[in-house]
C-alpha cells in the first residue's frame, strides 16, 4: 500500500511542525508539492585535473590545503576565506565568500574537494562550495533554500518521498506523445530531475519536464473552455436592423479589422454560450468604439451593460462619449465613480435606477463592484484596460449578473505566440488595423542637453494649433517627489511660454473633480500644453493633440512608452513623440533606438521581451503571461508551441471523455478546475 501524493509533507520521517511551516514557505504542502521541486540548478561534481579545465568552468577540484587559510571580515554580513590550494603541481588561489564557518575545516595540510569557478589567467577558484569527500552521485542537484530550510534538507526529504510514493507518480500526457517526442514517462522525470546520473540524463528529464508542464497547463485551459461551452449563458437575441441603423450614424465607417470583430463579438453574444472574449488592439486601433456597439446590441436585446475602466478620467471620457452616441437614440447612459460616491444622495438615485432597469449602460471605475450596485439585468460586462484590474475584480464584476456575457479588451501588445498562454481560455479577437488617414508617429530620441532645441520646436507645433502633452516620470518609490517634479516642470514650462500658450498640470494627487475639470479644459483646447504624471497613462483621446513629451523616458517600461505615445496620432494631422533621455548602459539606449524603429506594439513587445531575455518573472507577470516551474514560456517558445497544439489536439478528439487512457488526465483536470485553478 503506499501512500497518497496529496499527503502533507508531514508525514515524513523527522519532518515536525517547524518543518513543515518552513516547507510551506517555499511552496512545498503536499508530498506532490515536494517531489515537484526540481534542482534550479545541476552541479558536476566529479573532480577534474586542472588540464581540462576551461577558463570560467565551474568544476570540483581535488587537492590540499597548502597555506594557512586566512579569514577577512567586512561590514556585518560579509566575510572572504583565501588560501592556497595545491591541485597535482599546481598552486592556485581558492577564495570563499561569506562562508566563515568553513574556517574550521579548512585545514592546512588537509585532504579535500572545493567545487568553483575557475579563472585560468589568474589561477584562482572562486569557491561555492566544499565537498563531503567523493561518493555517491557525481551530477548533483541544486536546491532553492530558505533560512529554516537547507538545500541539503530538501535533498533528503525528497529522497525519502520517492522511496515512498515513487509508484504513484502517474502519466499524465499520453503514451502517444511521449514516443512521439520521446519523452521520459513522469516517474522518470521525477527521478531524473532530482537525481540524474549524467547531464544527459538531467537534460533529457528537464526537457521532458517543461513538455509535460506546458501540455498539463494547456489541457487546463482546453478542459475551461469546454466545460464553458456547455454552461448556459445568456443568448442575446439584439436586433440587427437597430445595431446596423446605429452603426450607421458613426461619423466615420468602421475599418475591415473593426467589421470582423464586431461579427465575431455580435455572434458570441447570439449563441446561449457564454461568452469570454478578449478584445485586443494596439493604441488607438479604435476599440471603445466596439465596446460601444456590443452594449448598444445588449440593450436592443433587453438587457443593461457596463463598462469598467481603470482610472476616473477614463470612465468619465467614454460616459461622455456613450451620452453623445446614446442619447440621440433613447438610451440612458450613467456615471458611477468613487466621486459619485462621495454625494451619498446622487448615489442612491442612480442606484435605485439601476436596480430598476432604468439605466441601460453603465460606465465606471472599480466603484462598480461594490457590494450595492444591483442591476436589474445585466447581460453584457466590458473591461477596458483589463490588465489594469485584478482577476478577482473582474470575476466581481461579473457576478452582478447571471452569466453575463463578457468582453475584456487590452491594448497591452504581446507576441502572437504568446497569446494562448497568456490569455488562458478566453477567446481572442484582434484588431490588427489602425483607421484610415493616420500618419506614423514620429518618434525621436533627445539628450538632455537638446532640450532647448525641443521646447522650440514644441512652441512651433503649438502655434500650428495643435497641443501638446509633456510627461514628467513617476518614481515609484515616491509620490511626493514625483508631484514635486511635475511641478517644476510646470513652473518651468508655464515660464517659458508666459503669454504664448497656456499651461496646465495634472496629477495623481488631484481631486477628481479638478482633474476632470482639467481634462475638460485640454480637451476644449483652453489649455495648449498639459503636464502630467503618467496619470493619463491609458485611453486618453484627444485628437488635436499631437505632441508627446516624455522626460526622462528611460525610467519607464517599453509598454508603458508605447502606450503614452498612443495619446497622440489620434487625427489626421502628423504627430511627434520626444524621448528625452541619456541612458548609461547599453539595455538603456537599445530600448530607446527600439521606440525609435517601430509603432508596432508586437514588435515592442518581443524586443522588450529579447532584450530583457527570458526568466525575467515580473516581466512576463506584467504581460499577463503565467508562472511557470520549469519551462520559460520565452526561452522554451518551441516546447511550449508543440505542447500547445498537441493539447488542443487531445482534448478536441471527439471521444476525448470516453477514451480510457485519458482517465488520468481527466480525472487531473476535474481537480484543477475543482481546486479552483481558474486560468483567468
Ligand atoms: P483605443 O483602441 O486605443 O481605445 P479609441 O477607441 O480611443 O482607441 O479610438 C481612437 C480614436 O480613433 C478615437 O478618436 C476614435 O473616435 C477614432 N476611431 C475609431 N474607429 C475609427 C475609424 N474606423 N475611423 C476613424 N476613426 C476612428
Ligand atoms: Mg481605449
Amino acid at each position: 500500500m503506499h501512500g497518497q501524493l496529496s499527503d502533507s509533507v508531514g508525514t515524513l520521517r523527522g519532518v515536525g511542525p517547524k518543518k513543515v511551516q518552513g516547507l510551506n514557505k517555499l511552496g512545498i504542502n503536499t508530498i506532490a508539492d515536494l517531489l515537484g521541486y526540481y534542482p534550479f540548478r545541476y552541479d558536476d561534481i566529479a573532480v577534474k585535473s586542472l588540464a581540462e579545465v576551461a577558463d570560467g568552468q565551474k568544476v570540483a577540484l581535488k587537492g590540499i590545503v597548502a597555506s594557512e587559510p586566512v579569514l577577512a571580515r567586512f561590514g556585518r554580513a560579509k566575510s572572504r576565506i583565501n588560501f592556497r590550494f595545491l591541485v597535482e603541481h599546481d598552486v592556485i588561489l581558492v577564495t570563499f565568500f561569506n562562508q566563515p564557518y568553513l574556517k574550521q575545516q579548512l585545514v592546512s595540510g588537509k585532504e579535500i574537494v572545493i567545487y568553483g569557478k575557475y579563472n585560468a589567467k589568474r589561477q584562482a577558484l572562486s569557491a561555492m562550495k566544499l565537498l563531503a569527500n567523493q561518493g555517491g552521485n557525481d551530477f548533483t542537484g541544486v536546491y532553492r533554500a530558505s533560512k529554516e530550510i537547507k538545500a541539503t534538507t530538501i535533498k533528503s526529504l525528497v529522497k525519502d518521498a520517492y522511496e515512498l510514493y515513487h509508484e504513484s507518480l502517474q502519466d499524465l500526457v499520453p503514451v502517444k506523445l511521449r514516443a512521439k517526442y520521446r519523452l521520459e514517462s513522469h516517474q522518470q522525470i521525477v527521478h531524473d530531475m532530482h537525481f540524474p546520473a549524467t547531464a544527459k540524463a538531467a537534460n533529457l528529464a528537464r526537457r521532458s519536464a517543461i513538455f509535460e508542464e506546458f501540455f498539463l497547463f494547456q489541457a487546463g485551459i482546453q478542459f475551461m473552455k469546454k466545460l464553458a461551452r456547455k454552461d448556459e449563458g445568456i443568448a442575446l437575441k439584439y436586433n440587427n436592423d437597430e445595431l446596423r441603423a446605429f452603426i450607421k450614424t458613426l461619423p466615420f465607417e468602421l475599418t475591415a479589422a473593426q467589421k470582423r470583430v464586431v461579427n465575431e463579438i455580435c455572434a458570441d453574444m447570439r449563441r446561449p454560450a457564454h461568452m469570454n472574449r478578449l478584445l485586443q488592439g494596439d493604441v488607438g486601433s479604435g476599440k471603445t468604439i466596439i465596446a460601444a456597439i456590443a452594449m448598444y446590441a445588449a440593450v436592443t436585446a433587453g438587457y443593461q451593460a457596463t463598462l469598467m475602466a481603470p482610472t476616473e478620467i477614463l470612465a468619465q471620457q467614454h460616459a461622455d462619449k456613450l451620452a453623445d452616441l446614446f442619447e440621440p437614440l433613447g438610451v440612458n447612459v450613467a456615471l458611477l465613480t468613487s466621486t459619485t460616491s462621495n454625494k451619498a444622495k446622487l448615489r442612491q438615485e442612480l442606484l435605485a435606477h439601476l436596480a430598476k432597469g432604468e439605466i441601460d449602460i453603465l460606465i465606471g471605475t472599480h466603484a462598480l463592484i461594490q457590494a450595492d450596485v444591483e442591476f436589474a439585468k445585466l447581460g453584457l460586462v466590458v473591461t477596458d484596460e483589463q490588465h489594469r484590474f485584478g482577476v478577482n475584480q473582474r470575476k466581481d464584476l461579473r457576478q452582478k449578473g447571471a452569466k453575463p456575457d463578457v468582453l475584456a479588451m487590452t491594448a497591452t501588445p504581446i507576441p502572437r505566440t504568446l497569446a494562448l498562454t497568456a490569455y488562458g481560455e478566453m477567446d481572442v479577437s484582434i484588431i490588427d488595423e489602425l483607421p484610415a488617414g493616420r500618419k506614423p508617429i514620429k518618434t525621436s530620441w533627445v539628450r538632455k542637453k537638446q532640450l532647448k532645441e525641443l521646447w522650440g520646436f514644441v512652441a512651433q507645433q503649438l502655434e500650428l494649433g495643435s497641443q501638446a502633452y509633456v510627461i514628467s516620470p513617476l518614481i515609484e518609490e515616491s509620490e511626493a517627489i514625483d508631484l514635486q517634479n511635475a511641478k517644476e516642470v510646470y513652473a518651468n514650462l508655464a515660464q517659458l511660454f508666459k503669454d504664448r500658450f497656456r499651461v496646465g498640470i495634472l496629477h495623481g494627487q488631484m481631486k477628481a473633480a479638478e482633474k476632470e475639470a482639467i481634462m475638460a479644459a485640454f480637451k476644449k483646447h483652453e489649455l495648449d500644453l498639459l503636464v502630467s504624471t503618467t496619470v493619463i497613462e491609458v485611453g486618453v483621446d484627444v485628437p488635436n493633440a499631437t505632441v508627446m513629451v516624455i522626460l526622462d523616458a528611460d525610467r519607464f517600461g517599453l509598454a508603458q512608452l508605447h502606450q503614452l505615445r498612443g495619446r497622440v496620432g489620434r487625427g489626421s494631422k502628423a504627430s511627434y513623440c520626444l524621448l528625452v533621455a541619456d541612458p548609461k548602459t547599453d539595455y538603456g539606449k537599445a530600448r530607446m533606438e527600439t521606440m525609435v524603429q517601430t509603432n508596432d506594439g508586437f514588435i515592442i513587445a518581443q524586443k522588450d521581451l529579447e532584450l530583457r531575455g527570458p526568466g525575467d518573472v515580473l516581466g512576463s507577470k506584467q504581460a499577463g503571461i503565467p508562472d511557470f516551474r520549469v519551462g520559460d514560456p520565452i526561452a522554451d517558445l518551441k516546447i511550449l508551441q508543440i505542447a500547445q497544439m498537441e493539447a488542443q489536439q487531445v482534448l478536441a478528439a471527439p471521444d476525448f471523455l470516453t477514451n480510457p487512457e485519458n482517465a488520468g488526465l481527466i480525472q487531473y483536470l476535474h481537480q484543477k478546475v475543482g481546486q479552483g485553478q481558474k486560468f483567468d
